[in-house]
């Protein structure tokens, strides 16, 4: 009789822990959710929400089970985590521009740097799709241009400090629209070294030079889907 007690116990232990595990999965999912849809997808071309919802659609998705479903979900805990982090350290409430993106995402460029199947958010070159998209583009939330560079410097910069911290590496430091991958990660070891590059197009935005150039020669404007 003990024997079963203890079994029973063992099992109500078990289904509790999994239920306490769900909800704070949960809960990750809900929050990135929330996050991704508040932030307005704009970058140097205009506005680009459209693109993620016709992927989304050719997936018989919904936006979020779409683009927050689509990464690996053991690194939704560490992403949530790093993104609560951002806004009590610097103030600034961060934001998703994208995470998981398949082959099905059209990019605004084409060429061959922005094929989408090269892309570690999802691309079928890199990653097994769905499922297993590694990379998110993390931003500040903003109102107007201004506002979203001066915002993004803060948030890029402090990620640049404080991304392995979390399990998470800015890849292309602050050069490419926040673009974070794990930390030892695929990508990680693919562009190794990357963040420690300088801007290709004089677009660091913290030093804020030559950004009034063009508005398209904004960081984030000119964000490949790597
Ligand atoms: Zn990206």
């Amino acid at each position: 009789m003990k024997l079963t007690r203890l079994l029973w116990l063992i099992a109500a232990f078990m289904v509790a822990f999994t239920h306490a595990a769900l909800a704070g999965e949960d809960a990750d999912f809900q929050h990135l959710c929330r996050v991704f849809l508040l932030t307005p997808k704009v970058d140097g071309y205009g506005d680009f929400f459209e693109k993620d919802i016709i992927a989304a659609e050719k997936m018989g998705m919904e936006l979020c089970e779409y683009s927050i479903g689509g990464l690996i979900a053991k690194n939704r805990p560490s992403l949530a985590e790093m993104l609560r982090a951002v806004e009590e350290e610097t103030g600034v409430e961060p934001g998703i521009t994208a995470c998981f993106r398949d082959d099905k995402y059209r990019p605004r460029a084409e060429g061959k740097a922005n094929d989408p199947r090269d892309s570690f958010h999802g691309g079928t070159n890199v990653t097994k799709g769905y499922g297993d998209g590694e990379a998110c583009d993390i931003v500040g939330l903003a109102h107007n241009r201004r506002e979203r560079d001066e915002r993004n410097a803060v948030v890029w910069a402090w990620l640049r400090k404080n991304d392995e911290r979390f399990g998470w590496k800015l890849i292309y430091g602050e050069c490419d629209g926040g673009h974070v991958a794990p930390l030892k990660g695929r990508e990680y070891y693919a562009k190794f070294g990357a963040w420690n590059r300088p801007c290709k197009h004089g677009t660091r935005i913290a030093k804020g030079k030559r950004r009034s150039a063009r508005f398209a020669s904004l960081p984030g404007a000119r964000h490949a889907p790597h």
